[in-house]
């Protein structure tokens, strides 16, 4: 364990959970702390742009940028490896080249572990749909793309039951839908939209505003069938077989799967709930080990509503930073004595961009994932300033995390 005045904080992960939480935490507490930052991956993907990778409308360079940079201009040390294990209770994270690091805190934003698994046939590994949820999937989807392109047909785009990215395959259909239009395609490509759903523009969150009115609006309009409380039991070479009966042929297919959490939490023992996910409180701290603190994607959220098909909550870029500006607020707090901050759920704000392609819309909600929708309200702005939006926004974000600033 490190001394007691000099403590030692361990971030495992450095997307926007971890990145975020470790230049805050050296914000607020300078150099009186050690943090060491683990993340497998020796860039940061920035995983918005990866809806227009397969496109040819960004490349692997314009949406990353190497990380060890970023923290030895921060003095915070970076290790280029993943947590192969975490022990909360002996407060040890032991990383894959073998390290075994003591931490006095430790903060986990792992992000979702891709489990194509859960439906036979899914995925661009072992199965035949694509995935753009990283970069190595976006650019398979975009080589999927070109062969399309040779030979179009049918487009099958979606998540899957138990999935909760549900913005992600909206953006991703509205970009198809607008490069089929381009390429003069529509008529031998029809675009079918399947979901977990209950309803389109749902977004796992019993819809955000006129969020239902306007997405239906935009599939009559572009002429896309949407398939709601949708179960897939299989994706097969070229087609998607569905609970009910249907089978939809297709040419290209995205389909977002379910997630889990990391193994590095499922292996272990309380650490996150039986899919994986980590239980926190309105400190964004471990319900059960003080000493951890979780944001993103790797926290337990439990849908505002039951479904009848599993959908999951998503938790959004601009979501997870906030999250764990609160959990490095607090664990600022255990190390130095100062002020606590305190979020419940229920109070999360959300902001997201939707990209269409050259048009799109901007959601901005507040209490999102309030008890019983108390205090819950959203505005969505629809229109081509939604592009130029998601445009602006990455330029920023990229350009200022770059240099190590939390601009945004
Ligand atoms: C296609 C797509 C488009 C999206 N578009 C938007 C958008 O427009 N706006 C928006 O707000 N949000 C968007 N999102 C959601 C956004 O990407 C997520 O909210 C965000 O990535 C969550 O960040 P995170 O740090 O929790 O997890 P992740 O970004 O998934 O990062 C997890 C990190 O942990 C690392 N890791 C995993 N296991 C270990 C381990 N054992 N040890 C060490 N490190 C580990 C991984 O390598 C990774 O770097 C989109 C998501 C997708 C898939």
């Amino acid at each position: 364990m490190p001394s007691s005045d000099r403590k030692r904080v361990v971030v495992v992960g450095s997307s926007f959970a971890g990145l975020t939480a470790a230049l805050e935490l050296k914000k607020r507490t300078g150099d009186r702390h050690e943090i060491v930052v683990l993340d497998p991956r020796p860039d940061f993907t920035f995983i918005p742009s990866l809806i227009w990778v397969p496109f040819r409308r960004r490349g692997a360079q314009d949406v990353t940028f190497p990380l060890a940079p970023v923290y030895a201009r921060r003095g915070i040390r970076f290790v280029n490896e993943a947590a192969e294990r975490i022990d909360p209770t002996a407060h040890t994270v032991t990383t894959t080249g073998g390290e075994r690091l003591a931490y006095d805190r430790l903060f986990i934003g792992t992000g979702p572990r891709l489990a194509f698994e859960k439906v036979p046939g899914l995925g661009p590994q072992n199965g035949y749909t694509h995935s753009v949820c990283n970069l190595e999937h976006a650019l398979l989807a975009r080589d999927g793309w070109d062969r399309f392109l040779e030979n179009p047909g049918p487009v099958v785009i979606g998540t899957a039951q138990g999935g909760s990215c549900f913005g992600a395959s909206y953006e991703f259909l509205f970009n198809v839908q607008h490069r089929i239009r381009k390429a003069g395609l529509q008529d031998v490509a029809p675009v079918t939209f399947i979901t977990a759903e209950p309803f389109l523009g749902h977004f796992g969150l019993g819809g955000v505003g006129e969020s239902g009115q306007m997405i239906s609006r935009s599939f009559d309009r572009l002429g896309i069938e949407g398939i709601t409380n949708s179960v897939i039991t299989e994706a097969r070479q070229d087609e998607i077989e569905l609970q009910s009966g249907r089978v939809l042929p297709f040419a290209y297919s995205m389909i977002v799967p379910p997630f889990t959490g990391v193994d590095a939490i499922r292996d272990t023992e309380g650490l996150g709930n039986p899919i994986g996910f980590i239980p926190v409180d309105e400190q964004f701290r471990h319900t059960h080990f003080p000493d951890v603190f979780a944001a993103g994607v790797a926290i337990a959220i439990a849908p505002p509503e039951p479904t009848p098909v599993p959908a999951g909550v998503p938790k959004t870029g601009q979501m997870t930073e906030t999250m764990a500006k609160v959990a490095v607020h607090n664990i600022a707090a255990d190390i130095d004595g100062s002020d606590r901050h305190l979020l419940p759920i229920g109070e999360l704000d959300a902001m997201c961009i939707l990209d269409a392609g050259n048009n799109g819309m901007i959601f901005k909600g507040s209490h999102m994932l309030a008890a019983n929708g108390e205090g819950k309200h959203a505005r969505i702005m629809a229109g081509p300033q939604a592009h130029w939006a998601k445009l602006a926004f990455e330029q920023v974000f990229i350009g200022s995390r770059k240099r190590g600033v939390l601009a945004l």
